[in-house]
Protein backbone atom coordinates (compact mmCIF):
# COMPACT_ATOMS: atom_id res chain seq x y z
CA UNK A 1 0.00 0.00 0.00
CA UNK A 2 1.28 3.40 -0.76
CA UNK A 3 0.87 4.89 2.52
CA UNK A 4 2.65 1.94 4.02
CA UNK A 5 5.95 3.44 1.42
CA UNK A 6 5.61 6.80 3.69
CA UNK A 7 4.66 5.91 6.89
CA UNK A 8 6.18 2.23 6.90
CA UNK A 9 4.35 -0.24 10.12
CA UNK A 10 6.21 -0.32 12.83
CA UNK A 11 5.62 -2.83 15.69
CA UNK A 12 3.92 -0.74 18.90
CA UNK A 13 5.28 -2.78 21.47
CA UNK A 14 9.48 -2.80 20.04
CA UNK A 15 9.86 -0.27 17.38
CA UNK A 16 10.89 -3.01 14.70
CA UNK A 17 9.76 -2.06 11.17
CA UNK A 18 7.15 -4.60 9.16
CA UNK A 19 3.97 -4.60 11.59
CA UNK A 20 2.16 -3.06 14.06
CA UNK A 21 2.96 -6.31 16.24
CA UNK A 22 6.07 -8.15 15.17
CA UNK A 23 5.71 -11.83 16.09
CA UNK A 24 8.48 -11.57 19.15
CA UNK A 25 6.18 -9.08 20.93
CA UNK A 26 2.86 -10.89 19.92
CA UNK A 27 3.70 -13.90 21.66
CA UNK A 28 4.14 -11.56 25.04
CA UNK A 29 0.39 -11.86 25.23
CA UNK A 30 -0.77 -14.23 26.85
CA UNK A 31 -4.65 -15.69 27.19
CA UNK A 32 -4.30 -15.77 31.17
CA UNK A 33 -6.41 -13.03 32.63
CA UNK A 34 -7.00 -13.71 35.88
CA UNK A 35 -10.46 -15.02 37.06
CA UNK A 36 -11.55 -12.41 39.98
CA UNK A 37 -15.14 -11.48 40.83
CA UNK A 38 -15.42 -8.18 40.23
CA UNK A 39 -17.25 -7.12 43.69
CA UNK A 40 -14.52 -8.44 46.26
CA UNK A 41 -11.45 -8.41 43.98
CA UNK A 42 -10.67 -12.10 45.38
CA UNK A 43 -9.79 -14.96 43.03
CA UNK A 44 -13.24 -16.56 41.26
CA UNK A 45 -12.33 -19.76 39.86
CA UNK A 46 -15.47 -19.94 36.73
CA UNK A 47 -14.82 -16.32 36.58
CA UNK A 48 -18.46 -15.32 38.07
CA UNK A 49 -18.94 -13.27 41.43
CA UNK A 50 -19.24 -15.66 44.18
CA UNK A 51 -22.62 -16.43 45.71
CA UNK A 52 -21.45 -14.60 49.19
CA UNK A 53 -20.69 -11.49 47.39
CA UNK A 54 -24.01 -11.35 44.98
CA UNK A 55 -25.95 -8.50 44.87
CA UNK A 56 -29.37 -8.04 43.61
CA UNK A 57 -28.15 -5.07 41.04
CA UNK A 58 -24.50 -6.80 41.26
CA UNK A 59 -22.84 -7.94 38.47
CA UNK A 60 -22.94 -11.37 37.57
CA UNK A 61 -19.36 -12.02 36.72
CA UNK A 62 -16.47 -11.43 33.91
CA UNK A 63 -14.89 -12.56 31.46
CA UNK A 64 -11.52 -11.59 29.67
CA UNK A 65 -9.51 -12.83 27.57
CA UNK A 66 -5.66 -11.38 27.63
CA UNK A 67 -3.73 -10.27 30.91
CA UNK A 68 -2.85 -6.50 30.73
CA UNK A 69 0.86 -6.76 30.58
CA UNK A 70 3.25 -4.18 28.98
CA UNK A 71 2.53 -5.70 25.57
CA UNK A 72 -1.32 -5.36 26.38
CA UNK A 73 -1.28 -2.26 27.39
CA UNK A 74 0.77 -0.91 24.80
CA UNK A 75 -1.86 -2.08 22.40
CA UNK A 76 -4.95 -1.20 23.71
CA UNK A 77 -3.69 2.49 24.64
CA UNK A 78 -2.87 2.75 20.49
CA UNK A 79 -5.99 1.41 19.50
CA UNK A 80 -7.11 4.24 20.86
CA UNK A 81 -5.00 6.38 18.58
CA UNK A 82 -7.12 6.81 15.36
CA UNK A 83 -3.93 5.95 13.34
CA UNK A 84 -3.90 2.32 14.01
CA UNK A 85 -7.29 1.64 14.33
CA UNK A 86 -8.38 -0.47 11.31
CA UNK A 87 -5.08 -2.58 11.98
CA UNK A 88 -5.74 -3.32 15.79
CA UNK A 89 -9.22 -4.15 15.36
CA UNK A 90 -8.75 -7.51 13.85
CA UNK A 91 -5.79 -8.14 15.58
CA UNK A 92 -7.40 -7.12 18.83
CA UNK A 93 -11.10 -8.35 18.46
CA UNK A 94 -8.86 -11.74 17.36
CA UNK A 95 -7.26 -12.12 20.95
CA UNK A 96 -10.89 -11.45 22.20
CA UNK A 97 -12.75 -14.14 20.55
CA UNK A 98 -9.77 -16.58 20.82
CA UNK A 99 -9.43 -16.12 25.11
CA UNK A 100 -13.64 -16.51 24.90
CA UNK A 101 -13.89 -19.50 23.11
CA UNK A 102 -11.39 -20.92 24.72
CA UNK A 103 -12.83 -20.20 28.19
CA UNK A 104 -15.31 -23.01 29.04
CA UNK A 105 -17.07 -21.06 31.76
CA UNK A 106 -18.06 -18.53 29.45
CA UNK A 107 -19.12 -21.19 26.64
CA UNK A 108 -21.32 -22.40 29.44
CA UNK A 109 -22.92 -19.35 29.97
CA UNK A 110 -23.29 -18.07 26.63
CA UNK A 111 -25.10 -21.74 25.52
CA UNK A 112 -27.66 -20.82 28.86
CA UNK A 113 -29.43 -18.21 26.69
CA UNK A 114 -30.01 -15.23 24.19
CA UNK A 115 -27.39 -12.50 24.51
CA UNK A 116 -26.89 -8.98 23.53
CA UNK A 117 -23.59 -7.28 23.64
CA UNK A 118 -23.36 -3.71 24.82
CA UNK A 119 -20.35 -1.23 24.87
CA UNK A 120 -19.45 0.73 27.69
CA UNK A 121 -20.05 4.00 26.45
CA UNK A 122 -17.84 7.18 25.99
CA UNK A 123 -19.40 10.88 27.10
CA UNK A 124 -20.02 12.69 23.97
CA UNK A 125 -17.35 15.04 24.64
CA UNK A 126 -14.71 11.76 24.91
CA UNK A 127 -16.59 10.63 21.42
CA UNK A 128 -16.16 13.39 19.25
CA UNK A 129 -12.62 14.23 20.38
CA UNK A 130 -11.71 10.41 19.69
CA UNK A 131 -13.98 9.65 17.05
CA UNK A 132 -14.75 6.09 18.17
CA UNK A 133 -15.71 4.26 20.95
CA UNK A 134 -12.56 1.72 21.16
CA UNK A 135 -15.44 -0.91 23.19
CA UNK A 136 -17.97 -0.10 20.86
CA UNK A 137 -15.90 -1.34 17.90
CA UNK A 138 -14.51 -4.81 20.11
CA UNK A 139 -18.42 -4.75 20.56
CA UNK A 140 -19.46 -5.25 17.37
CA UNK A 141 -16.29 -7.18 16.34
CA UNK A 142 -17.23 -10.05 18.76
CA UNK A 143 -21.16 -9.63 17.93
CA UNK A 144 -20.18 -10.75 14.17
CA UNK A 145 -18.27 -13.54 15.63
CA UNK A 146 -20.29 -15.20 17.45
CA UNK A 147 -23.70 -13.64 16.29
CA UNK A 148 -25.22 -12.07 18.63
CA UNK A 149 -26.84 -8.48 18.55
CA UNK A 150 -25.20 -5.29 19.86
CA UNK A 151 -27.23 -2.45 20.79
CA UNK A 152 -25.65 0.61 22.21
CA UNK A 153 -28.41 0.71 25.40
CA UNK A 154 -26.57 2.97 27.63
CA UNK A 155 -25.19 6.29 28.06
CA UNK A 156 -22.71 8.10 29.70
CA UNK A 157 -23.86 11.23 31.08
CA UNK A 158 -21.41 12.29 33.44
CA UNK A 159 -17.67 13.34 31.52
CA UNK A 160 -15.77 11.49 34.25
CA UNK A 161 -11.83 12.08 35.30
CA UNK A 162 -9.98 9.80 33.70
CA UNK A 163 -9.73 6.96 36.65
CA UNK A 164 -5.57 6.16 36.42
CA UNK A 165 -3.82 8.36 39.83
CA UNK A 166 -6.79 8.48 41.77
CA UNK A 167 -7.26 5.70 44.78
CA UNK A 168 -10.55 3.40 45.34
CA UNK A 169 -13.07 5.44 46.99
CA UNK A 170 -12.43 8.58 44.72
CA UNK A 171 -12.48 6.00 41.50
CA UNK A 172 -15.66 4.86 42.91
CA UNK A 173 -17.31 8.08 43.18
CA UNK A 174 -15.67 9.34 40.00
CA UNK A 175 -18.19 6.27 38.40
CA UNK A 176 -21.17 6.63 40.35
CA UNK A 177 -24.18 7.63 38.39
CA UNK A 178 -22.25 7.96 35.18
CA UNK A 179 -24.78 5.86 33.03
CA UNK A 180 -28.17 5.78 32.19
CA UNK A 181 -30.43 4.26 30.06
CA UNK A 182 -30.70 5.42 25.95
CA UNK A 183 -33.87 5.77 25.69
CA UNK A 184 -33.83 5.42 21.54
CA UNK A 185 -34.13 1.78 22.22
CA UNK A 186 -36.36 -0.84 23.59
CA UNK A 187 -35.06 -2.48 26.81
CA UNK A 188 -36.14 -6.34 26.08
CA UNK A 189 -32.98 -8.03 26.52
CA UNK A 190 -32.50 -10.57 29.41
CA UNK A 191 -28.59 -11.39 29.02
CA UNK A 192 -26.43 -8.84 28.61
CA UNK A 193 -22.98 -8.81 27.60
CA UNK A 194 -21.45 -5.34 28.90
CA UNK A 195 -17.82 -5.00 26.63
CA UNK A 196 -15.43 -3.63 27.81
CA UNK A 197 -11.47 -2.85 26.68
CA UNK A 198 -10.07 -3.14 29.81
CA UNK A 199 -11.22 -4.23 33.68
CA UNK A 200 -9.08 -2.98 36.08
CA UNK A 201 -11.18 -2.22 39.61
CA UNK A 202 -14.44 -3.45 38.06
CA UNK A 203 -16.42 -0.21 39.32
CA UNK A 204 -17.18 1.38 35.69
CA UNK A 205 -18.88 -2.45 35.11
CA UNK A 206 -20.11 -2.80 38.23
CA UNK A 207 -21.80 1.03 38.09
CA UNK A 208 -23.30 -0.01 34.37
CA UNK A 209 -24.43 -3.55 35.31
CA UNK A 210 -26.44 -1.85 37.96
CA UNK A 211 -27.92 0.43 35.83
CA UNK A 212 -29.21 -2.31 33.66
CA UNK A 213 -30.43 -4.21 36.22
CA UNK A 214 -32.48 -1.52 37.86
CA UNK A 215 -34.15 -1.13 34.47
CA UNK A 216 -35.44 -4.93 34.18
CA UNK A 217 -32.09 -6.93 32.91
CA UNK A 218 -31.72 -10.27 34.67
CA UNK A 219 -27.95 -11.35 34.47
CA UNK A 220 -25.13 -8.74 33.18
CA UNK A 221 -21.43 -10.29 32.91
CA UNK A 222 -18.57 -8.09 31.68
CA UNK A 223 -16.31 -9.39 28.47
CA UNK A 224 -13.21 -7.60 28.75
CA UNK A 225 -10.17 -7.78 26.22
CA UNK A 226 -7.43 -7.54 28.98
CA UNK A 227 -8.01 -7.23 32.92
CA UNK A 228 -5.41 -5.76 35.26
ZN1 LIG B 1 7.82 -5.99 18.54
ZN1 LIG C 1 -16.48 -11.97 45.66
Amino acid sequence: MFLDLLFPKKCIACKKIGSYICDNCFSYLTFDAKNTCLVCDRPSFDGLTHLRCKKRHGIDGCFSSISHNKTAQKLIYSFKQKPYLSSLKNILSDLFYEGLIQNENFIRELNKGKWIAIPVPLHKTKLRKRGYNQSEILAEELAKKFNFQTKSLLERVKNTKIQLGLDKKRRKENIKDAFKINTNYMLDAKNIFLVDDLATTGFTLNEAASVLKRAGVKKVIGLTLARD
